[in-house]
Parts: structure tokens; sequence; C-alpha cells
């Protein structure tokens, strides 16, 4: 039965056992610390039994089972059926590893449990300084500002959300989008990442305003090509506001030329954003940062965290060049959230620069994983993924029943078993299976993507637990798998 009545000096929710409470949360703490060590021993992943799925699909409790309860579920329920991530040979999609350092990091932010949206507090300064480190590292001028978000698919939209406030030719926030002059498009490479599309449509543009630019034999956007549609979009009276260049596309990780489009995007007045999602970290290794050379000119860059710094998921950055551009569109305070002395100062707040209102620390296991680490190191990690990546192409080249599908620019293979004799959608199908067997059976997980039609095993490289040996257990995994599974 609930009362309403209350029971105002009944116990809070903090453990009414602290000694057992401890007890419990060393051994949580244990058992986690011992399958991080021991990661690579496992499988990479293994599916979620029906038995345990039913499970989890319980009804939300009446009654609580108590800390003891509650730690033993999750460890028989959701710690071992992880997404593999943090396996050496997880090489699917573009997914960081996490640290262990960065799980500590986690457990102090929770305890912490601060709101980062404004006031006056330590969380806010640490993530000032984040945002401070990474504004010098690409290069951005002192007056640049930005934020913390989960991720580079929500840094688009808070970024093209300015430069769609900027550039509208009306005032986007009082009357909405129809009332700009002319219909809004921007631009992006054919490689771009679907984010990009969906910003607009969150914007209120329609996916149809993405224009996707041809690209070269390297995957990389054709400067010729943008330019020649900007040209016929103006002429068709349509208002191209903005630009948006890859530094390592998803498919591929080719670069966009970042220099040659910010001239074009400066010449034709339109905001030039940089999907920097993982590869605009290139800056970070020596041997890299040239390919990314132009982010420097960049109105706005999207970055994560998560992916090639390994920062626990998830943590994402917006970075723009004029940081009135953020308060001009976000800024909105009503009198309940005045600022004020003490606790109420802290001046300016985050919320005045994105969407959010309520945000966690994320700027923690940022701030710690580079403070941890430093910059060569993390920096040297990405180079060595790199240094892998040629190396698993390098194996693949002179094998004949192998065959490299794009160039390897940076950290990413795309690549497919070959079966003479095979017909196209047989082979599409049987290079599939392979990735399908590879993830069952616990060795690798790789993903896949199409190039030029093609279906391919597509081998992305942002792990710093992936050793040289685990790239020759791949391929000759694929390589055994192919004469097992042709039909
Ligand atoms: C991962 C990725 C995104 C999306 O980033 P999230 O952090 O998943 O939101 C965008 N662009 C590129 C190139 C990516 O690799």
């Amino acid at each position: 039965m609930h009362s309403s009545k209350g029971n105002a000096d009944a116990p809070s929710l903090d453990p009414a056992d602290w000694p057992q409470f401890r007890q419990i949360a060393h051994r949580l703490l244990d058992n986690c610390l011992d399958r991080l060590q021991g990661v690579a021993d496992g499988p990479v992943w293994r599916p979620v039994p029906e038995s345990v799925a039913a499970e989890l699909a319980s009804p939300i409790p009446r009654l609580g089972l108590g800390t003891e309860g509650t730690a033993r579920a999750a460890e028989r329920l959701i710690a071992p059926y992880p997404t593999g991530n943090t396996h050496p040979r997880f090489f699917g999609w573009v997914h960081g590893s996490g640290t262990a350092g960065g799980m500590l990091a986690e457990m102090l932010a929770a305890q912490l449990n601060a709101n980062v949206g404004g006031r006056e507090h330590g969380a806010v300064h640490v993530e000032r300084t984040v945002i401070g480190w990474f504004r010098d590292l690409f290069g951005l001028p002192e007056a640049a500002g930005g934020l913390l978000v989960s991720g580079t698919s929500m840094a688009t939209v808070v970024a093209l959300a300015a430069a769609r406030n900027r550039l509208a030719g009306a005032d986007v926030r009082k009357l909405g989008i129809a009332a700009a002059p002319r219909p809004l498009v921007a631009y992006a490479s054919s490689e771009a990442h679907g984010s990009a599309a969906k910003a607009l449509e969150l914007l209120g543009l329609g996916r149809d305003a993405l224009r996707l630019v041809p690209v070269d034999t390297g995957f990389r956007m054709r400067p010729d090509a943008l330019a020649a549609m900007i040209t016929a979009d103006r002429t068709a009276g349509r208002a191209p506001f903005a630009v948006i260049a890859t530094a390592g596309t998803v498919n591929t990780g080719a670069t966009d030329p970042i220099g040659e489009i910010a001239s074009i995007s400066s010449r034709e007045g339109l905001w030039l954003h940089v999907d920097g999602a993982f590869g605009g970290l290139q800056i970070l290794a020596p041997e890299l940062a040239a390919n990314v050379s132009g982010i420097e000119q960049a109105d706005s860059i999207a970055f994560d965290f998560h992916k090639w710094l390994h920062v626990p998921y998830d943590a994402g950055c917006v970075l723009v060049r004029d940081r009135q551009a953020l308060f001009d569109t976000f800024a909105s305070r009503p009198v309940y959230l005045s600022g004020g002395e003490a606790l109420a100062g802290g001046e300016p707040w985050f919320c005045d620069l994105g969407p959010e209102l309520s945000r966690g620390f994320r700027a923690l296991k940022v701030w710690w994983t580079l403070t941890e680490h430093g910059l060569d190191r993390l920096g040297q990690k990405i180079a060595d993924n790199c240094a892998l990546a040629r190396q698993l192409a390098t194996r693949i080249e002179p094998e004949s029943g192998l065959e490299l599908l794009a160039p390897v620019a940076l950290n990413i293979v795309c690549f497919r078993a070959l079966a003479p004799g095979l017909d196209p959608a047989p082979l599409d199908r049987l290079n599939a299976h392979i990735v399908t067997e590879l993830q069952l059976r616990g060795i690798a997980a790789p993903s896949t993507t199409r190039i030029a039609g093609r279906l391919a095993i597509r081998v992305n490289i942002t792990n710093h637990r992936t050793q040289p040996a685990d790239i020759d257990l791949l391929v000759d995994a694929v390589l055994a798998l192919a004469k097992e599974l042709r039909p």
C-alpha cells in the first residue's frame, strides 16, 4: 500500500550497514579488475543467452533486492555479456577500448554526482580546462569555446545549430526555420557519417538539405565538385550555409583535404564544420598531424574522447571557433536559474552553450585519462594502431585468397576473402558469414561495410590492447573460415 503521509524521519538510501557495504564494494571492484586484467583470455564476444535476456526483462521491482542481491544479479546477468570492445581483438565499427583508470574516474564522478550545467564548483573548472586543452591542440583561437557532450553525433547537432542560427537569415530561435528566406543546404562527402544527415533532420532542414559531394579514389571529398555544387545551389535559389569535412571517414579512414575545403567555405561565406570523431585526433601523433592541416580554420569541430582516447563511454566534444555563436544559439536563463554569488556564480554556465541543462561530469574521465597517461603516450597509441593497420594490409596483399578493397590511409582495413568461381552475391554472403562466425566463436569482432558495392570485412583498430600477434591470428582465422564456410 502507498501512503501519502510519508515518513519524514525514515532512514536515507545510504547503506544501513556501511562495513558490509564496503565489503561488497571491494569485492565488486576486485571482480571488475579481474575482468579487465584477464580480458584477453576470454572470448571477444558471446551472445546473451535467452534465459538471461528473459530474466533481464523482468518487471520493475516493487521491493529492492538490497546491495548484495543487486551486485550478484548484475555480475551474473550483465557483466559476462559485454560489447567486447575491451578485448584486444575487437575491431568492429569505431569503438574505443576503455582503460582501468577510466573506470576509477567513473567511480569518482559517481561519488561526486556533480551537475555541470553551471554554478561554481570544481567540476566546472575541470571541463573548462579540458575544453581549453583541445582548443589549443586544434589551433583554435582564445575566443573559441565548447562543451562536452555524449558523442560526435550530438556535437554535430550543436555545431550545426550554431551555424544555422548564424546563417539562416532570420531569427530562427523565435520564428523557426520556416522564416528563413531561402532553403538552407549543407555539404559533406558521399563518405560522411550518417550523423550529419540526422543533424539536419533534427534541425528542421530535412536530410535532402545535405548535398553529398563525390570523392576521389582515396575516398576524399573532391573540392572542385564541392565548388561546383555550391554554385549550382545558389543559382537554383538555395542558401548554402555549411560544409562538413571529415577527418577519418568511418568506412575507410579517409581524411578530406580540409585546407582546400576551408578556402572554399571561407570564400563562399559558409560555416566549416569538421567531423573528426576519431580521425581528428591524428593531430596527437606527429607523423599523422599533417593529414588534418587546415583544421585550425574550422568554425566548429566535433570529436570523441570515447573512441581513440579510450575514455569510457560516453564522451564527445564540440568546439566552436567563436564561442559567442553558441551563446547566441542556446543561452536562455529563466529566473530560477539566475546567476549570482557563491555557488550561484561560475559564469559562464555550460547550459548556455548547449541544449542540456543538467549535465554529468564527463570531463573528469577525460581529464583523468590525459593526466594519467599524458598526451605523448596517447598519441603514440594512435600511431601504433595505424602501424597495425599497415601490418594487416601487408599480410593481405600477398595472400591469393584475400583482397584489399580500399587503400589503408589510417587505422581501417577493408578487405575480403576470395573464392574463385563464386559469383558476386554468394561471395558477399561468404564474407558476411566469416564475420558472423568470427564473432560467434569469440575469435575476433570485425564488422562489415560495402566498398563499391562489395561486402567488405572491415577492421578498425582504435584499440590500445591490440598486438601484432592479434593481427596474425585474425588473418589466419579468416583464411581458415573461408575454406570451411565456402559453399
Ligand atoms: C563514430 C562517428 C560519428 C558519431 O559519433 P558518436 O560518438 O557515435 O555519436 C560521427 N562521425 C564519424 C566519422 C564517426 O566515426
